[in-house]
């Protein structure tokens, strides 16, 4: 009964209602202020007011001992739990903060969470449009993940323009020295900067970082959001849209990374700030000062985690990686040891990897357009020696139809192996097969490969049908009688009877580049002793036999075409 009496006596006359998004200490000061004291003798009358002493408020803002919650409820008449709620305590459990192996009456504990990724250091955001509209500030300003205000569309300012310091740096006392717009921070022992916070234009923020923001208050407020095609807790949204988001910086604040984004020159202006002979800025730890530069980072990480689900997010990160093609040793590890080794995040890590591997990916990124009829079964001979074979090594006729592939591909919209084929008019089961085939000899750099795949398609003639060409041969081979006894009468020694097939075959590899399996002169692939037999024709077909089909193939089709 007495200790009721007691604390009913500590409340002071004027309480304002606190905001619900209100910090602890401004809403002290706002106290301070309605009751005519200033914030030094507010806080007397919370640490001494008992008569056991003075007490502790440090750690005011992030975990306040019990004692101190249960002062501050009394003074103000605050439930104790509203007291917390306008500390970081708020934001523990994960959202984004872990408060679990900290005593604010411990401070050696304070290490078990103060490097943690982003952990808030003392001081605080400010959205200036705010502050000269209510006098609230806001809790969640707190929060290096919060980098705009939603309300104002503005970035939020994350230092004084006066003494150049976070806001409510914190030196000795919990609240600033003064309750109107002076900035405040202590400078000296009596000197306090004088600076207006009001000061300044705000900078308006793009439409993509409001909804990377909206993405994270939602999950601030609990909810699950999507990460690269699953619903997660929102625990686990914001550690790895902030894991991402440090990857990206790790890799921005690379050589060539300052020319990548608008805010990379202040990036890399700040890491030269926090760059020893030691070791270079941790931005895992502590994030940019900037909220330009988080905004940057969480905005590129945003689109990255939002996929729908993982080779697409993989995708999007995946030109980051240009900016460490050179660390020796594989970009893999590099990456691993710039961020949290979530299993979320080594699976997007190696998916990007991955798909820096693949050809089609790298070949499709840029279209040429050239006409598919322009694109051999077997690219030629002589382009792939010159081009490809050290490449893809010596097997010839896998190597060229691969490169054939891969030039589909680059030209077209075909999504895959089979579709490529496909386009060749070739059986679609031939194109993954072939790929798999030439993937496993590679030994080569995929993009200096796809380079040289664009090099080759722009340099392709358009003037050459290979379709039409491999109907040619098709209709020939339907109408022997029309040719094939005077072609055998006109080489010596004359061929035999039996020697169709190959000369069909000869003009189906040799003038339309096709295929040998798909030669119209047979209807199943060809067995080792067919193939065999026909070597053993193409090596023995005299300089005259050779022109003269050539000239069966192409003169006439150029001649119809003329008609046409
Ligand atoms: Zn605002
Ligand atoms: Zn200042």
């Amino acid at each position: 009964m007495e200790e009721e009496i007691g604390r009913g006596q500590r409340r002071l006359p004027s309480r304002p209602a606190i905001h619900p998004d209100e910090a602890l200490d401004g809403y002290l000061e706002r106290l301070a202020t309605a009751n005519g004291l200033d914030p030094a003798q507010l806080l007397r009358t919370v640490t001494t007011s008992d008569g056991t002493g003075a007490l502790s408020l440090s750690f005011l803002m992030i975990k306040p001992a019990v004692e101190a919650v249960t002062r501050i409820s009394d003074v103000s008449g605050l439930t104790e739990s509203a007291v917390r709620s306008a500390t970081l305590m708020r934001y523990g459990g994960g959202l984004p903060l872990h408060l679990e192996g900290f005593d604010p009456r411990d401070r050696h504990s304070f290490r078990n969470v103060v490097n943690q990724g982003w952990f808030p250091q003392t001081g605080s955001q400010i959205c200036v449009e705010c502050v000269a509209e209510d006098g609230i500030w806001r809790l969640q300003w707190r929060l290096p993940i919060v980098v705009v205000c939603l309300k104002h569309r503005n970035f939020l300012t994350a230092c004084c323009n006066g003494c150049g310091l976070r806001f409510r740096l914190r030196r000795y006392s919990p609240l600033r020295a003064s309750t109107d717009h002076a900035c405040g921070n202590q400078l000296g022992l009596r000197q306090h900067c004088p600076h207006s916070i009001l000061e300044g234009a705000s900078q308006p923020a793009p439409d993509e970082v409001l909804s990377m923001q909206r993405s994270i208050d939602a999950a601030l407020a609990g909810e699950s959001i999507n990460l690269m095609g699953q619903r997660v807790a929102p625990q686990v949204y914001l550690a790895e849209l902030r894991n991402t988001a440090t990857l990206l910086l790790h890799l921005l604040t690379r050589p060539g990374g300052r020319q990548r984004v608008h805010w990379g020159p202040a990036l890399h202006a700040e890491a030269s700030t926090r760059t020893t002979e030691l070791r270079g800025p941790r931005w895992g730890v502590s994030p940019p000062t900037s909220s330009l530069i988080r905004a940057g980072a969480l905005s590129e990480a945003w689109e990255i985690v939002t996929q729908s689900n993982l080779d697409d997010a993989a995708t999007k990160l995946s030109p980051w990686l240009d900016l460490i093609a050179e660390i020796p040793n594989g970009p893999g590890a590099w990456l691993l040891n710039r961020t949290a080794r979530t299993q979320a995040m080594e699976r997007l890590i190696a998916s990007a990897l991955l798909s820096r591997q693949d050809v089609a990916g790298q070949v499709s990124r840029q279209r040429i357009e050239v006409p598919v009829s322009a694109i051999p079964q077997l690219i030629d001979r002589d382009i792939y020696f010159t081009v490809f074979a050290e490449m893809l090594g010596g097997y010839e006729n896998t190597g060229r139809l691969y490169v054939s592939l891969c030039l589909v591909r680059a030209a077209t919209s075909a999504r895959n192996w089979s579709q490529a084929a496909g386009l060749l008019g070739l059986d679609p089961a031939v194109g993954p097969r072939t790929a798999r085939a030439a993937s496993a000899r590679r030994s080569m750099e995929v993009l200096e490969f796809a380079r040289r795949i664009r090099a080759v398609l722009a340099r392709l003639s358009a003037e050459r049908d290979f379709r039409a060409r491999e109907d040619r041969v098709r209709q020939l081979a339907s109408s022997p009688d029309s040719w094939f006894d005077q072609w055998c009468r006109s080489i010596a020694p004359a061929r035999r009877v039996q020697s169709l097939p190959y000369a069909i075959t000869w003009m189906w590899c040799e003038v339309a580049q096709g295929f040998l399996s798909a030669s119209p002169a047979w209807t199943t692939s060809p067995d080792s002793r067919t193939r065999a037999a026909y070597q053993a024709f193409k090596s023995r077909l005299p300089e005259n036999g050779e022109a003269a089909l050539r000239e069966l193939v192409v003169r006439t089709q150029s001649s119809s075409r003329r008609a046409r």
